[in-house]
C-alpha cells in the first residue's frame, strides 16, 4: 500500500484509511478509480465537493462515509447520475460500498465501529486486487460472475458475540459463487482472539479472512473455467475432487498431518486443496501488499542496497512498490525480498512486545505454490507448464 500527500502547505501525508487532512483540515477521500487519496474543496453553494484542479466535476460523499465513516469514499455524480437516473431512492455508493449486497443490523449502533473495521480490510483487499490483472466487478456489473459481500452476523454483540441471537440463522464466514460471508463476530477483537486460541492459530485477522475468501473467489474465475490450467493447478495443490465435507470432518477430528510445515503455508491448508489455495493465495497478497508498504517508505533500501540493479528502475518504469505488481518481476524476486523484510518485521515487532507479524515459514513445497499463484494472477501458466516439462 503507498502513501499520499495532500496539497496543502504543510503537504501532510494521507493513508489509505484517510478522511481528513490533519493539517489544512480538508476532507480527503479516493474516488472510484480507486487509486488516489487527496484532498477535496467543498463548495458551499453547490454542496458539492471537487478537486482543486477540477472544479466542475462535482463529487458527493459516498452514503456510507457521510452517515456511517466507514468509507473515505467520494462519487463522481456527474457519472454516477447516468446510472441511478430513475431510482430516487438509490443510496450514492462509493467503489467499494457497491459490493455489499448485506451491511450489518445498522438499529444496534454497536455494530457501527465493527463494521467499520469490516469496511477497512475489505477496501484494503480490494486496493491490491484493482492493481493486479483480474476482473473485480460488483454483480451490477457482472451478474453472473461479479463479487459480493454480506457483512452479517447470528450473535449478540454486547456479550463480544458469545450467545446466539434468536430468530437468526448460523452465519458461516465463507465463500460461495462469488458471494463472500464474513461474520460480523470477526471484528470483535475480543471475540477473534477466543476463536484464534481455540483453534490454536498463530495469526487470524480481518484482513486474511477477507483474502482468503477472495482467493476462493479467484480460484473460480481463474482456474476453473481452464480445463488445463486446472489440471496443472491439481499438480499443485492437489486433487480438488476429494470430498469437502469428509475433509472438513477430518480436519476437525484429527488436526493437520505430521510435518504438514513442509509442503503447507498454514494448519488449515491441509484440510482440501481448495483451503490450500485460498490459504497461499492470502499470503500472496499479503506479500505484494506489505513490500509495496515498505518500498513506498523507502524502507527496503538497507535491505537491497547491495544486490541492486541500477537498471531495475529503467526495466520496469513503475512508481515505488508497483514493480511488485507488475508480471515483469518474478516470484523468485518477489520472496527474496519478502524474506529479507518479514525479518525485519518480526524483529520490529519483538522490540515492541508483540507477537511476530508474519509467523509463517516459506519452503520451497510453499514458494512454488505461491509461485503458481503469482502466474495465474499474470495469466502466465503457459510458461510455468514449459518450465515444468523443461525442468
Ligand atoms: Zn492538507
Ligand atoms: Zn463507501
Ligand atoms: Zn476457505
Amino acid at each position: 500500500m503507498k502513501t499520499f500527500q495532500c496539497n496543502c502547505k504543510d503537504k501532510l501525508i494521507l493513508f489509505f484509511e484517510s478522511s481528513h487532512c490533519l493539517s489544512c483540515g480538508r476532507a480527503v477521500g479516493i474516488d472510484d478509480n480507486f487509486d488516489q487519496v487527496e484532498p477535496y474543496e467543498f463548495d458551499e453553494s453547490t454542496g458539492f465537493y471537487y478537486k482543486k484542479a477540477y472544479p466542475k466535476v462535482h463529487y458527493q460523499k459516498c452514503d456510507n462515509n457521510a452517515k456511517y465513516q466507514v468509507c473515505n469514499g467520494m462519487v463522481n455524480i456527474n457519472t454516477h447520475a447516468l446510472v441511478e437516473e430513475d431510482d430516487d431512492d438509490a443510496e450514492v455508493l462509493c467503489f467499494a460500498c457497491r459490493f455489499n449486497v448485506t451491511v450489518p443490523n445498522l438499529n444496534i449502533k454497536e455494530h457501527i465501529p465493527l463494521w467499520r473495521k469490516m469496511e477497512t480490510a475489505k477496501r484494503r483487499a480490494l486496493y491490491t486486487l484493482k492493481v493486479l490483472p483480474v476482473p473485480l466487478r460488483n454483480t451490477t456489473q457482472d451478474a453472473d460472475n461479479g463479487l459480493s459481500f454480506d457483512f452479517i452476523t447470528d450473535r449478540d454483540v454486547n456479550d463480544h458475540f458469545t450467545s446466539q441471537l434468536p430468530y437468526h440463522e448460523t452465519v458461516f464466514t465463507g465463500h460461495d459463487c462469488g458471494h463472500i460471508t464474513i461474520n460480523l463476530a470477526e471484528a470483535d477483537d475480543v471475540a477473534r482472539s477466543q476463536t484464534q486460541l481455540a483453534m490454536g492459530e498463530n495469526y487470524r485477522t480481518l484482513l486474511g479472512h477477507f483474502r482468503h475468501e477472495l482467493g476462493h473467489y479467484y480460484f473460480d474465475q481463474l482456474i476453473t473455467p481452464s480445463p488445463s490450467k486446472h489440471e496443472l493447478c491439481k499438480q499443485y495443490f492437489g486433487d480438488d475432487a476429494l470430498d469437502y465435507q469428509a475433509a472438513l470432518k477430518h480436519h476437525y477430528e484429527n488436526g493437520a498431518p505430521a510435518n504438514w510445515e513442509q509442503t503447507f503455508i498454514s494448519s488449515y491448508a491441509t484440510m482440501h486443496p481448495f483451503e490450500d489455495w485460498a490459504e497461499t493465495w492470502a499470503h500472496y497478497m499479503h506479500i505484494i501488499d506489505t513490500l509495496e508498504t515498505a518500498k513506498n517508505f523507502e524502507f527496503n533500501a538497507a535491505i537491497s542496497d547491495a544486490e541492486k540493479d541500477e537498471n531495475d528502475t529503467e526495466k520496469l518504469c513503475l512508481p515505488q512498490g508497483r514493480q511488485y505488481f507488475s508480471s515483469q518481476t518474478s516470484i523468485t524476486e518477489i520472496l527474496e525480498e519478502w524474506m529479507k523484510l518479514s525479518v525485519i518485521l518480526n524483529s520490529l515487532n519483538r522490540s515492541m512486545g508483540l507477537p511476530d507479524a508474519y509467523p509463517f515459514v516459506l519452503t520451497d513445497a510453499v514458494r512454488k505454490k505461491l509461485g503458481f499463484i503469482h502466474h495465474a494472477i499474470h495469466n502466465h501458466l503457459d510458461s510455468l507448464a514449459d518450465l515444468e516439462d523443461n525442468s
